[in-house]
Formats: structure tokens, sequence, C-alpha cells
């Protein structure tokens, strides 16, 4: 069996019959998934050549089946590119879309809503500040669980349980037996150890642990405090870069192998450490460039912000998405022998607030606690402006009234009991020089809080 066919979803390995409601919500799926995983687990060592031909392939073909989509037609009838002449250079030459776009837009004009029956509808702010609703159809989630699967094989071959420490379930996960494992934030890890113990335990073996860096981390540093131990083979990581210290915390107290994973909700799993710890692109799931402060196309080898083009997402197409994270892209040259490229992130640092009785928040959780509601907030900044005084300006979505209280309540849990929540309404939000949401600013000059 040719990997480029499967991957290119030819012949039998037809979308929309694995994705046919009878089939799709059945075991049978996981047919489609086992070749997919396979192809991909061949394609990772790939020349070079075959890369950039299957990139090419896949431009075109996500621009074709975007054409149809009010936003996407205008969008290339005013660049007057045929989608069947798009290629990885005249990529470029579109216009880079952002959260910003779609929120402009309603979604008839960016969506195939004959697909949003067969999605997953979600949503997402990430390290932005700008929540994003979107649909994950089910062809982009059956070629997600794939993808995954081939992260965690990096880690071993054999078919270790999963536990994901998150505060929201997560769509196209892995088939792998998976325990979620309901985290607010890494605030919380102290008061939920025991019970993340416990399911150790109850597994008789080894798993896998995934979370939010800064999640994982917390982990470790109370592990340590506590004396414990678990059986963890490895740990991946997510949503934040992680420092040399903190690394080798996790690695000592875990006894484990610790892997960053580059993952957003509405683009999936871009790209992954390998055993040497480098990070490789999923070059069969999207293409990845780096542009400069005014878009335009940068070499490798120079650090720039990350745009994704998303090949497997038909129900919402994302084609020169703006993600609002800076990294720099690579040939590979790595001693594991996979030929997809490399990149360095060089954004998403955690940002932590800590308060002076040591207890300590990150960003990331507030900004996952604003996520809970869907249609709340459209856009949000939060401002520090003494030690538990936070003011928060948002641009409210049409439920923001209703779900007002329900909300203050949820940020005061995460953030601080003691915590002071104002909110401000605002039309506009400013941005920082790069174009990037600033989502957080630090008013006070309080020493204790600080990062
Ligand atoms: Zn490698």
């Amino acid at each position: 069996m040719n990997p480029t066919d499967i991957l290119m979803h030819r012949g039998w390995r037809n979308d929309s019959f694995w994705t046919h409601p009878w089939i799709y919500r059945t075991f049978l799926k996981r047919i489609p998934v086992f070749f997919d995983t396979r192809a991909l687990i061949k394609s990772q060592y790939w020349q070079r050549t075959m890369h950039d031909s299957l990139a090419a392939q896949k431009i075109r073909r996500t621009a074709e089946h975007a054409a149809h989509i009010p936003l996407w037609e205008n969008v290339m009838r005013e660049n007057e590119i045929r989608p069947e002449d798009l290629s990885i250079d005249s990529l470029a030459t579109l216009p880079i879309i952002s959260k910003k776009t779609f929120a402009s837009l309603s979604p008839e004009q960016y969506c195939d809503m004959r697909r949003a029956r067969q999605s997953v509808y979600d949503h997402t702010s990430g390290s932005t500040g700008r929540p994003l609703n979107f649909w994950f159809d089910w062809m982009s989630e059956l070629r997600s669980f794939a993808i995954t699967e081939r992260i965690m094989r990096s880690v071993g071959t054999a078919r270790l349980p999963v536990v994901y420490m998150r505060s929201r379930y997560r769509q196209g996960f892995t088939f792998r037996k998976h325990i979620w494992f309901f985290l607010r934030g890494f605030g919380s890890v102290q008061y939920r150890l025991r019970d993340l113990l416990d399911i150790g335990k109850r597994l008789h073996g080894k798993f896998i642990l995934y979370g939010y860096t800064s999640s994982v981390v917390e982990v470790a540093r109370q592990l340590r405090d506590a004396e414990e131990s678990m059986p963890v083979a490895a740990v991946m990581a997510t949503g934040e870069n992680i420092s040399p210290t903190s690394r080798a915390l996790v690695e000592e107290t875990l006894s484990s192998d610790f892997r960053m994973v580059y993952a957003s909700r509405e683009a999936g799993w871009l790209a992954f450490e390998c055993e040497y710890k480098t990070m490789h692109i999923n070059e069969e799931w999207a293409y990845i460039e780096i542009v400069d402060s005014e878009g335009k196309r940068i070499p490798d080898g120079e650090e720039g912000r990350i745009i994704v083009t998303c090949f497997e997402a038909r129900a919402m197409p994302l084609i020169r998405y703006d993600i609002g994270d800076r990294g720099v892209r690579n040939r590979s040259t790595c001693a594991c022998k996979r030929t997809l490229d490399t990149l360095h992130m060089s954004g998403r640092e955690a940002e932590y607030i800590r308060f002076s009785n040591g207890y300590v928040v990150s960003l990331l959780d507030i900004s996952a606690a604003v996520d809970s509601f869907a249609g709340a907030v459209q856009q949000f900044q939060i401002i520090l402006r003494g030690e538990a005084d936070f003011l928060i300006r948002v641009i409210p979505g049409p439920l923001f009234d209703e779900v007002l209280d329900t909300l203050s309540e949820l940020l005061t849990r995460t953030i601080h009991p003691s915590a002071q929540i104002s909110w401000e309404k605002v039309e506009s939000i400013s941005e920082a020089e790069s174009g990037k949401a600033r989502y957080f600013i630090r008013e006070t000059t309080n020493t204790h809080a600080d990062i």
C-alpha cells in the first residue's frame, strides 16, 4: 500500500466513506486510523522531495475544498489565484488571516455549513485573549488520531495508556486507553495529587502523562516534596515552553522522558519533540511558514511569526492562519533520521502571577477559565492592578451578561479566593506592535506579583 495514497485519501481511503455516520459512530473508524498511522510512521523518514510534493498536493486540495466557501472564494478571486494553481510558492501571496478575521464574519462566510453536521463545535482562545469558535470535522478528527498516535509511538512502541490533565475534554486525541483527569489549573495540582496517584495505581503499569507544561512541572514539584513517585513512562506537555531546569526536574522526579508537543485546539497537533528533543513539524498535517512583521515569508533559519495552513480542516479551512506564536523553521539534520522539518519555538513562555502567600496562578489557566463559556467574550485583556486586584477588559459576546456571575465565580476560584475582579466592557482592545493581541498587562509594581 502506497503511503502517499493513504495520506491523500485516494482509493479505498476515502473520507466520505469513513466519515459516514454509520461507520464513523462505530469501532470501524479504527480501520482508517490504523492505516493512516502506518503511513505516517513511514513518511516521517521520507526523502525531502516527497514531503515537498505531498505538501504541494495537499495545499492544492485544501484550496479546492475551500474555494466554494465565501471567504475563500473572495480571497482567491481578489488575488487572482485559481485553487488548482495554488502551490507552496504562490501560497505566500495570499493574505494572512487571524482570529480577528473570523470574529468580523458570520460562520456562513468561513464555514462549509454542510459539513458542520459532521463536526464538533469547539472554542479556544489559547494565549491570545481572543476566543475563536470553530468546527472540527470528523475527517480531520480521523487524521488527528493517527497524528497523535505517531507522536506517542515516538516515545516507545508499547501501547501505554494516557492520562491527560485538562479542564476540558479534547477531541481527536487518541484511541488508546485514556483517562481524562480534570484539572482546572496548575494551582489545583496540590489538592489533586492523591487522586492522580490513585489513577497511577489503578492502571497497574506505566502510562503517558499529558498536560499543560505548567501543570506537569507542578506535578513533578509536588511529587518531589511529598517524596512520592508515579509509574510515568513519558511526559508530553503542551501550551508553554519549558526551561531547562524545569525539564530536568520533571525527568528526574518522574524518571521519564519529557517531550514538548506543539498543538492548538483549532489547528491540531503541529509539531512534536523526538527522542533527541528536536521539534519536528507534522508536515503531512499542516504547512508551516515563518513570516516577518509585515507578513512576508522569510527563509529557513530566521525567526518570525508562525503561519499555519491546515490540510485536513474541511468544515472550517485554515489557510495562512496566524496562530499567534513565533519560531524558526529549519531543515532536519536530526540524529533520529526523521526528515520532517524542524521548528524552534520562541513564544509561549509560561507566565505566572505570584501572590505574597506563595500561591501562584498561570495565565494560561485564566485563559482556559474564560474559555469555559462559548459566546460570552469576543476578546479579553487582563490587567493586574495590585496584588490581587484584577481588571478584565472585555469585548462582550451575546451571552456575556447572562454568564457574568458564573464566570466571575469561576475566575475567582481559578485565580485566588481573595482576588478582586472587576470588569470593563470596551469596544476595542489595543494590540502589541507585532499585531499579537496583548492579553495581559501588569500595572502593579508590587514586588510579590511578578513573573
Ligand atoms: Zn529528531
